[in-house]
């Protein structure tokens, strides 16, 4: 049995990390600010023994007694990384910095959750590991980009300086239950207006494509990872099946059998027009691929959501 620390174990792929890690068998600590983590994400792990929540932020310092460090505390969606960015910012990079300190005096094994938003808007596709991006520093999702790279770059100094033991894997969008109803991101947003019959909103002409993960398969590669004893990484993590953000609309439109109809809004500033993991290196260093169609994906996850909105 392990003890584990997830920070950012109250949001979305924390919360399934954490019960991935009880059912395991190890001690889960959970240290969340719960900016938009939800008790209702921990509720049902708070009744077990071997797990512990910490309403704590990242960006001070943490003392605790720990053999692995998940990094996921910070903001995924545009909408909430936005809106304080300063605080997006300072979740990163102190954030990493005090994992990586927990890590050295712990000698724990330290995973950080970085992106595909540092390739920024690429110009390389798909995108592998050795690009090195298209990134805005001024824009508004730069508090975020530039964050997560800050924090790569702070994994990598501490593993050539003090040796820590690091871990780093880019996560590309990923979907699934106990995304936030409020979430803003494209798979939530268009699920909860779908069922309740309201408008979708496609941003820009919609022909912007991502490549959308299923949460299970995410959580077996962010598991695969840790437990690689000879690759630090970055290594991408996300299903390359690609799709156009009008095309998912239609699926989902289709799936709900909703009367909603598309409405076109203005596309944010510095959305990626296109984005797809390669995913060789996953493949080979990990023996890990995504197994969830989006088909059945969104099924589960609209199941999910029927079932929080009460339909
Ligand atoms: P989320 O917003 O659901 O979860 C983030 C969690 O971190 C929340 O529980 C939040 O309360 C907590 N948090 C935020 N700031 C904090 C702070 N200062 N101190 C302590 N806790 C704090 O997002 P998610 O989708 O679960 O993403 C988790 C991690 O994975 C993030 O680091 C994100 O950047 C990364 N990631 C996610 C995706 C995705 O598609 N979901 C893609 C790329 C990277
Ligand atoms: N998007 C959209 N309507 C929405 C939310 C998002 O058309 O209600 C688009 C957004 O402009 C982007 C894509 O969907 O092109 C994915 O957005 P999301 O916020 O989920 O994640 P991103 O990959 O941009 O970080």
């Amino acid at each position: 049995m392990k003890r584990i620390l997830v920070t950012g174990g109250a949001g979305f792929i924390g919360s399934h990390l954490c019960k991935r890690l009880l059912n395991q068998g190890h001690k889960v600590i959970c240290l969340d600010n719960m900016f938009t983590g939800t008790f209702d994400n921990i509720d049902v792990l708070c009744a077990d023994d071997n797990f512990e929540f910490i309403n704590a932020d990242v960006t001070d310092p943490i003392q605790l007694d720990v053999d692995e460090i998940y990094n996921l505390a910070c903001p995924a969606s545009p909408v909430h990384y936005q809106y304080d960015p300063v605080m997006t910012a300072k979740t990163s990079f102190l954030g990493a910095l005090n994992v990586l300190e927990l890590a050295r005096k712990c000698a724990a094994r330290v995973l950080q959750a970085s992106t595909s938003e540092i390739y920024g808007d690429p110009l390389v596709h798909p995108q592998t590991e050795e690009y090195r991006g298209n990134v805005s520093t001024i824009g508004p999702r730069a508090c975020y980009d530039e964050g997560k790279r800050i924090a790569e770059t702070l994994f990598f100094d501490y593993q050539r300086k003090y040796g820590v033991d690091i871990r780093v894997v880019r996560i590309f969008n990923t979907y699934g239950p106990n995304m936030l109803e409020n979430d803003g991101r494209v798979v939530s947003n268009f699920i909860i207006q779908a069922l309740k019959n309201d408008d979708i909103t496609l941003y820009g002409d919609g022909m912007q494509t991502r490549s959308f993960c299923y949460i299970d398969d995410l959580i077996e590669g962010l598991i695969k990872m840790m437990g690689n004893n000879d690759f630090n990484g970055p290594v991408n993590l996300g299903n390359p099946h690609e799709m156009t953000v009008y095309d998912l609309a239609k699926m989902i439109i289709e799936k709900t059998g909703s009367a909603s109809r598309i409405v076109y809004m203005p596309l944010p500033a510095d959305d990626p027009v296109k984005r797809k993991p390669a995913i060789e290196l996953a493949k080979s260093k990990l023996y890990w691929q995504p197994e969830v169609s989006i088909s059945e994906g969104l099924d589960r996850t609209i199941d999910y959501f029927k079932t929080k909105l009460d339909i």
